[in-house]
């Protein structure tokens, strides 16, 4: 039954202290949700190696983020490490209009607003990682950032860990593989909320009570 009544989009949010693993989550979860869509931040930071304008985030200048803001165009935007991080509003009304999931990758700030914005439509996730030390080799092993970075990302992890507790899901990102089964036992959940299918269960069960006349 659930599979005929249309719902509306699930927007799944995925924070956790920078290098315990929410960009390779994403990137995984998106690999086995062909139909989930990914939501592309606008961003002050200079891109690493191997990114892309447009696929991992929008880079703009800070006359650039400017605008945007001035537009109205970020339905939420924070300063994290120095630089300055928001969500284009756009695709997310088009998603939640279509019926169509979308993931952010976003830290708590980010989480709380889109919350705040768009209620019991937002389902957060929250990534701890192991250990602190492992949090640090993680960050290292990626290789992407210098000595200095490395230092200020370790010390904002305990601020972005204290917010733990306003996250709907909590998982320890230990086994990779076994972190993924649980956000994916969310994703599926979920989406099978009855409140998601609220018009298409209400106007099934209707025609159901008239067939009974
Ligand atoms: P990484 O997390 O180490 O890969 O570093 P990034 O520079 O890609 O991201 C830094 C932080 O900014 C992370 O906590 C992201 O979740 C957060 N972030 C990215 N995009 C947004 C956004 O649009 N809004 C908010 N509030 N945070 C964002
Ligand atoms: P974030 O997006 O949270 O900053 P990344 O996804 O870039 O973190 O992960 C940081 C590094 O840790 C990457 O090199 C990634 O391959 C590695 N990593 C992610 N999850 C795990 C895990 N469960 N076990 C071991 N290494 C992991």
């Amino acid at each position: 039954m659930t599979r005929m009544l249309e719902r509306r989009g699930v927007l799944f949010v995925l924070s956790s202290p920078s290098g315990a693993g929410k960009s390779t989550m994403a990137r995984r979860l998106l690999g086995a949700e062909p139909d989930m869509r990914v939501s592309v931040s606008a961003t002050t930071r200079p891109p690493r190696k191997g990114e892309a304008h447009g696929r991992e985030y929008y880079f703009e200048t800070q006359d650039g983020f400017d605008r945007l803001i001035a537009d109205d165009a970020l339905i939420e935007w924070a300063h994290v490490f120095d630089h300055r991080y928001g969500t284009p509003q756009a695709p997310v009304e088009a998603a939640l209009a279509a019926g169509q999931d979308m993931l952010f990758d976003v830290d708590w700030q980010g989480t709380r607003a889109l919350k705040g914005k768009l209620g019991p439509d937002v389902v957060s996730i929250f990534l701890l990682p192991p250990s602190l030390e492992e949090l640090e080799r993680r960050l290292r092993g990626r290789g992407t950032d210098s000595e200095e970075v490395i230092e200020r990302r370790m010390a904002r992890a305990s601020h972005e860990i204290s917010h733990y507790d306003s996250y709907d899901y909590v998982f320890v990102n230990d086994d990779f593989d076994v972190c993924f089964e649980d956000v994916q036992k969310v994703v599926d959940g979920e989406r099978l909320r009855a409140s998601r299918r609220g018009a298409a269960l209400e106007a099934f069960v209707k025609a159901m009570e008239r067939q009974d006349d």
